[in-house]
């Protein structure tokens, strides 16, 4: 039998991108499923980055993730959106279909799964920290999949109306900012709270949210999207006051196995991901 020794490529531009554990684990899936695919961790400048998308289509690229700084600047690169993209107005996984590279959101849809797995947002209130980009495509996800109400608490006005604005325009859900100038109460009535700023990334893993952590009760359900550490002090206070909780390495995984199904068609074992990633945060 004629051996082939082409495998199909797919890979991530970001700036800077050593840090990024990502092609470790999609390289355990690949390798776990058999699958003969590459994933090619590359740093690229962002004056290089329409170079680097046409080198990708050069080579045949199945797809690509793309990091910080490139999710806004790729988006002229390419040609299409996916429909929650569309939204969130950031890309961060092309996927070549007939021969075009289109871009999709996984970070959002990757925040989603874990969440369904815990709690459907379908008809609830939620409350979330942050108005940045993961921000962004955690609430637009949200809000698409039946959210009613989302708070937005954002220290920076500016930053926090424009999420609020994108929301009450673009998804039927309602939206509301909260100035995050205060020690924030949770209202009763919500039923997820996500962490969807930096505080508590490493190495500030002591830094704790300006919030009332008496106001976060059972039933809430609270998310986390810091995936190192992925215990979280936000995490372990609200597993202290009874709340179920859903950690950053979900989001961070769940991406993955998004990204790995548009570029492949395969549905790959999260488990494997979910243990790479966690030896690598562990060491
Ligand atoms: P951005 O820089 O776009 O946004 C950061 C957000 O955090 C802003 O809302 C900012 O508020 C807020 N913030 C930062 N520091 C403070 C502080 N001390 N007090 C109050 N608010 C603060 O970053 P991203 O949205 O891209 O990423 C945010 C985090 O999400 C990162 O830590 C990243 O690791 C994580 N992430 C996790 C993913 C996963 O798969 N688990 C995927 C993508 C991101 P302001 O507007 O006022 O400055």
């Amino acid at each position: 039998m004629a051996k082939n020794f082409l495998s199909q490529l797919t890979g991530s531009f970001a700036m800077p991108a050593a840090e990024n554990p990502t092609v470790a684990m999609v390289e355990a899936a690949y390798k776990h499923h058999g699958l003969d695919w590459r994933y090619i961790n590359c740093e690229v400048l962002p004056k290089d980055l329409g170079d680097a998308v046409k080198g990708a289509r050069a080579m045949g690229w199945a797809g690509f993730n793309c990091s910080l700084p490139h999710k806004v600047a790729v988006i002229e690169h390419l040609d299409g959106l996916g429909a929650s993209a569309e939204v969130i107005g950031a890309v961060n996984c092309a996927v070549r279909r007939d021969g075009k590279f289109i871009g999709e959101n996984t970070d959002g849809k990757g925040f989603l799964q874990s969440l369904l797995e815990v709690i459907d947002p379908n008809g609830k209130k939620a409350v979330i920290f942050g108005a940045g980009g993961a921000a962004r495509a955690c609430a637009v996800e949200m809000a698409l999949a039946g959210l009613t109400h989302l708070t937005v608490v954002n220290r920076n006005p500016e930053r926090g109306k424009v999420l609020v604005d994108l929301i009450n325009s673009k998804t039927p859900a309602i939206a509301e900012l909260v100035v995050w100038n205060h020690n924030v109460t949770v209202p009763t009535d919500t039923a997820i709270v996500v962490n969807a700023t930096s505080i508590g990334l490493y190495p500030d893993i002591d830094a704790r949210l300006n919030l009332d952590m008496a106001s976060i009760m059972p039933p809430m359900v609270v998310a986390d999207i810091i995936p190192n550490p992925p215990r979280t002090l936000f995490i372990r206070d609200s597993e202290a006051r009874g709340c179920r909780v859903i950690d950053g390495l979900g989001m961070l995984v769940n991406q993955g196995v998004i990204g790995i199904k548009y570029w492949t068609g395969v549905d790959v074992d999260a488990r494997v991901m979910r243990q790479t990633v966690e030896d690598i945060f562990k060491s």
